[in-house]
């Protein structure tokens, strides 16, 4: 609690008394602290890509590199990908506090599953091809209340993992089931698996199992928070489950159609 005390006069200016006003700071201070380290973590995954673009353009700038040898065409190359980088970090960064701080609407309407599984089946498709990953899914005729575009973006994030971590050749599983009132996905993998003691960090901004996993595999660490926020406003669960070097589980629930909600 920190005190702020002020003496009281009368007309006079005779001292009367004193007031205090205690105040609670410490749901304050934790909101400091948690902007400090998001600051702090953001500069960091911020530097390393503008470092890269930075030299990168002085080394063609100087002269000492010209653009069009192989070194020069080489450090365009790198140049151009971290500029992708930032803009999918910054995209990310701007995606997750509009969810967080409630500024981006859902638009609710009753989805069926078969439909949007098709649609996250399209669209990372091309990306297992290209990765040598076999994609299989079993459908079923479900429905339920909910913003279509973003369940179809927590089901392609959980897949663009899945075939990220896993090695060329294997299987990546897309699942739905029914569990009592609610709706279970389930994606599953073949890849390297994740340590039990980093199973739920994952979820949390900026949580990657290696620090190396964004510059080798292009992520942000941020998919995962995102995937959590949009499944919670759902009214979902997400949670994985791995053994480590065999493959992981990724599941999500979302609660099935209630009857008033077709009504509406
Ligand atoms: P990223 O953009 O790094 O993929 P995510 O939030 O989606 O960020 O994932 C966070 C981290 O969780 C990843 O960097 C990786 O270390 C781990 N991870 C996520 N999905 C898988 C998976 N299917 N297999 C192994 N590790 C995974």
């Amino acid at each position: 609690i920190s005190w702020n005390s002020t003496q009281m006069c009368d007309l006079q200016g005779k001292p009367i008394g004193m007031m205090c006003i205690g105040e609670d700071i410490t749901a304050r201070h934790a909101m400091e602290r948690m902007k400090d380290e998001f600051i702090s973590v953001v500069s960091h995954e911020l530097r390393t890509p503008l470092t890269s673009i930075h030299g990168a353009l002085g080394l063609l700038v100087s002269g000492i590199v010209q653009p069009q040898s192989e070194q020069g065409q080489r450090i365009i190359k790198i140049a151009a990908e971290s500029t992708e980088s930032l803009v999918r970090l910054v995209n990310d960064i701007l995606e997750l506090e509009r969810l967080e701080s409630g500024k981006i609407d859902l638009i609710k309407k009753i989805v069926q599953v078969q439909e949007i599984m098709l649609k996250a089946i399209e669209l990372v498709q091309l990306i297992a091809n290209r990765a040598g990953i076999i994609l299989e899914v079993t459908n079923q005729n479900l429905e339920f209340y909910g913003d279509c575009d973003r369940i179809v973006q927590v089901l392609t994030n959980l897949l663009t993992n899945a075939i990220k971590f896993s090695e060329r050749g294997s299987r990546v599983w897309l699942d739905v089931v029914q569990q009592s009132d609610q709706i279970l996905f389930v994606v599953q993998d073949q890849g390297r698996g994740i340590p039990s003691d980093k199973l739920e960090t994952i979820f949390e901004r900026f949580h990657q199992v290696d620090a190396s996993d964004s510059r080798r595999k292009g992520g942000t660490g941020l998919g995962l928070a995102i995937c959590r926020n949009i499944v919670e406003q759902h009214g979902g669960k997400i949670w994985a489950e791995s053994i480590y070097g065999k493959g992981s589980n990724f599941f999500f629930t979302i609660p099935l159609v209630k009857a008033d909600e077709i009504n509406n």
